[in-house]
């Protein structure tokens, strides 16, 4: 962590492990996936490994990838300019969710709201679409079509939520959980390599950006960055996120939702958001470009000690030598059990650089 954020303290407190310098306060929980990043709660994929007092402690090499790449790096540029496709959930023969007291559809919410943000967007000088103007009926796979017909550089699907407790509230943000890594919801299953999977990094980022400026600037209940393998999230070619607004099950929150002074707070905080984004994405592009390079540069070595140690084992049949074994090219994202990310030893009581020495020690197993 000292290297993620130049660190230079911890503390434990029986529950949870806070890092923090002046630029950063990171919080990880005990026995959770749960974390919180300078405010903003951000759901790890995989619950960190062992336990603090036990001094071996472990945040997966999946989630401190992401930490380091794309949650916390603050280097801005030049904003890229962004080419947005604004998806206004539902439509149509299609309501999404209702609420009965005030009576309100979501594909009613979600198409307002999309156009104040639509609003917002241009005046930030921001190219927009929507994937509908009106309440037409839309399937998730042209919605998706769209993104590419329109040559989006991101792809923002709007919604509102609904849940059996009535008290529950708050805003969400989704993005698509990396390759083998079960989405944020208890009991979500673990899927392969999806289409929207070559922008994990970007689709962090993005998501990051924005929720952490929406839980702020609407005063929301802050349910978390999550992550969820939904359709648009994992068939969008470009960089997608999901934003769960409030809860139509919940009144006071509806009636909230309805006024134009919350619409206008959304908007401005989903621009504030995507504009960080568009200021942060050279400095991400090139991290990203270095880390592959890394990658396969160890990929190479590994591949050369694999066929070195083929080469002088002793022949056992005279057939054609086989390949050596193929090394995933980003190790971090590999299909394989989870636990495979964490090594299991113990070293000096909850250092706290122990969080980032397997990362950066670079050695191959
Ligand atoms: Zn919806």
């Amino acid at each position: 962590m000292q290297q993620v954020i130049g660190a230079t303290n911890y503390t434990w407190n029986g529950d949870s492990l806070s890092f923090s310098n002046s630029q950063h306060n990171i919080r990880f929980y005990q026995g959770r996936r749960k974390a919180d990043v300078d405010g903003t709660t951000v759901w790890l994929n995989i619950q960190p490994n062992g336990s603090v007092p036990g001094g071996d402690w472990r945040l997966g090499a999946v989630d401190l990838d992401l930490f380091q790449l794309c949650v916390l790096p603050q280097a801005e540029g030049n904003p890229k300019p962004l080419r947005i496709l604004l998806d206004p959930g539902h439509g149509g023969d299609d309501n999404g969710a209702c609420s009965e007291n005030p009576p309100l559809k979501e594909k009613e919410l979600t198409l307002a709201l999309a156009k104040r943000i639509a609003g917002h967007l241009k005046k930030a000088g921001l190219h927009v679409d929507l994937t509908r103007t009106r309440d037409s009926t839309l399937t998730l796979a042209e919605r998706v079509r769209l993104a590419r017909k329109k040559k989006a550089d991101i792809f923002l699907s709007i919604h509102a939520n609904h849940a059996g407790n009535t008290e529950a509230t708050g805003v969400e943000t989704y993005v698509l959980p990396p390759s083998g890594y079960p989405g944020t919801a208890e009991g979500s299953r673990p899927r392969g390599w999806q289409i929207g999977n070559r922008n994990d990094y970007h689709n962090t980022l993005l998501g990051f950006s924005i929720h952490s400026k929406l839980a702020v600037q609407t005063n929301a209940t802050d349910r978390g960055l999550k992550r969820q393998s939904f359709f648009v999230l994992r068939e969008t070619g470009c960089p997608a996120v999901l934003l769960e607004f409030g809860f139509l099950s919940n009144r006071g929150e509806t009636l909230r939702m309805l006024t134009s002074s919350w619409q206008e707070q959304c908007a401005a905080a989903v621009t504030a958001g995507v504009t960080a984004y568009a200021k942060r994405l050279g400095a991400l592009d090139q991290a990203v470009a270095e880390k592959r390079a890394r990658d396969a540069e160890a990929n190479e070595r590994w591949r050369r000690h694999l066929a070195s140690v083929k080469t002088n084992a002793p022949p056992l049949t005279p057939v054609s030598p086989p390949l050596p074994e193929p090394v995933a090219t980003n190790p971090t994202y590999a299909a394989s059990s989870p636990s495979a990310f964490f090594r299991g030893t113990n070293t000096a009581p909850a250092e706290v650089n122990t969080l980032i020495d397997f990362y950066t020690t670079g050695t191959l197993e």
